[in-house]
């Protein structure tokens, strides 16, 4: 499918919602009426990318966004209106800097090397007011929330149309559960090549909050919206493949059933795991999630430190099964291009050094953590997390030099204006010094 006019006339399509996302994860968007589709499809739909989370100024030429027809989706939920994925693109060239470029370059470079990365996502999210204050069902007070049949009931109009839109895209769609916080829910469908992945966690945040908002709620993937309850987590589940789809290369027989190629994978997951925080947690918020105090469930479900086990969700990667692997880091706040390219780049590292993932552990990290001599911590704050980054500089060459050095101006200016910002706890504590 390539003509997107035609298609929208067989479909009876009337707008399309032409996007790109920014370095911040935000979608920004032009409305584009189907009788002006053609022209954006040869020449661009024209954005000014200082005016959004792009490291540019407002002397920069116009970035010029193409729609990739390979993403395109017609709403299920609105029929007349469809939503497509672009690449931005500047002065004739690709911008380097952009999210869905930096996954596309990551992509060809696995394909150059013979491989290509499925992967599946998990985002937690949590139902919530419309003014945000609190979760949207005051019955949903459970110690142990988690698959809460009658609280997951309480949301079965907006689970179901949430997940009956997906089955309308033909995602696969397998479960819906109620999770560990309260008010938590997570929806759960098949994976596929990262690119198109990264596009559906695109689509997801949208659809999801779009279909809660109709229904008079909220949608929040926020990484600790509430401070006694577990975070919203987005766990990246991946295996890699030869390029024609058909032979897992991590699958192998050993008692894991992971082969040499997953385990130097799992190496450079592991060398890189405390530079790629800053993509995987990339908020001040995200880091209230990893190493946070345990929950009114018991357990806050997210990592403390690089380390891997089997099926023990306690550590930063998770091997549940042969074959694939879990990385349990990331969270809401992830930008799904960076998050698959982040994931990405770390593997083919590994793979290209031949990196050595170190030793399985089989403990509970939260109560035997200590024990672990070694065990690398993840960074405690986004600034550790900046510059752990900045600090990893294969990472850095690996996901692209231009895109880290913008993607560094703009946090490392975000961490300077959440530390102009004075908070409550700081007067409780200080006011009578
Ligand atoms: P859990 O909660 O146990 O971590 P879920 O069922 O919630 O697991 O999510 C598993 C995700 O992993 C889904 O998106 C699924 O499609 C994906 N997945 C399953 N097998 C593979 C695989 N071989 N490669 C990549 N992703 C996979
Ligand atoms: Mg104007
Ligand atoms: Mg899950
Ligand atoms: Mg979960
Ligand atoms: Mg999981």
């Amino acid at each position: 499918m390539t003509d997107l006019a035609a298609w929208a006339a067989e479909r009876g399509v009337k707008f399309f919602l032409c996007n790109f996302t920014d370095l911040f994860g935000v979608q920004r968007a032009k409305l584009v009426p189907t009788e002006a589709i053609a022209g954006v499809q040869k020449g661009g739909a024209g954005f000014a990318g200082f005016a959004a989370w792009l490291d540019m100024t407002p002397a920069d030429p116009d970035l010029l966004v193409m729609p990739d027809p390979g993403s395109v989706i017609q709403l299920p939920w609105k029929p007349e209106l469809a939503w497509v994925a672009g690449d931005p693109w500047m002065d004739g060239k690709p911008v380097e800097q952009a999210p869905r470029i930096v996954l596309k370059n990551l992509v060809s470079k696995a394909a150059d090397l013979g491989f290509m990365l499925q992967s599946g996502v998990e985002p937690e999210f949590h139902l919530i007011n419309p003014d945000g204050s609190d979760i949207s069902d005051a019955r949903d007070t459970q110690e142990k929330p988690c698959y809460d049949q009658s609280a997951l009931m309480r949301r079965y109009e907006v689970i179901a149309e949430i997940c009956s839109t997906m089955i309308a895209l033909g995602w696969g769609p397998y479960q819906n559960d109620h999770e560990d916080a309260n008010g938590q829910f997570e929806i759960n469908w098949d994976f596929g090549p990262c690119l198109q992945t990264a596009d559906q966690h695109a689509f997801f945040k949208f659809m999801v909050k779009e279909i809660a908002e109709k229904h008079g709620l909220r949608a929040t993937f926020m990484p600790k919206p509430f401070s006694h309850l577990t975070g919203n987590g987005c766990h990246v589940h991946h295996s890699l493949w030869t390029t024609d789809g058909k032979t897992c290369v991590f699958d192998g027989d050993d008692e894991m059933g992971l082969s040499d190629v997953a385990y130097h994978f799992l190496g450079g997951l592991m060398a890189h795991g405390q530079g790629m925080c800053a993509i995987t947690n990339p908020t001040v918020n995200s880091y209230k999630r990893i190493n946070a105090p345990t929950t009114l469930s018991g357990s806050t479900w997210s990592p403390q430190s690089v380390t891997y086990g089997g099926n023990n969700r306690t550590h930063m990667v998770r091997i549940p099964d042969g074959g694939r692997m879990e990385l349990r880091l990331a969270d809401g706040a992830a930008n799904p291009y960076l998050l698959q390219a982040v994931v990405l780049a770390s593997g083919l590292d590994g793979i290209e050094r031949k990196l050595d993932a170190g030793k399985r552990l089989d403990i509970d990290m939260y109560t035997e953590g200590h024990k672990v001599r070694g065990a690398r911590k993840l960074p405690l704050n986004m600034l550790d997390a900046l510059r752990a980054f900045e600090r990893d500089k294969t990472l850095v060459s690996a996901i692209g030099n231009e895109f880290s050095t913008a993607f560094l101006n703009l946090r490392h200016r975000e961490w300077t204006q959440y530390c102009q910002h004075l908070t409550q706890w700081e007067r409780d504590t200080t006011l009578d010094c």
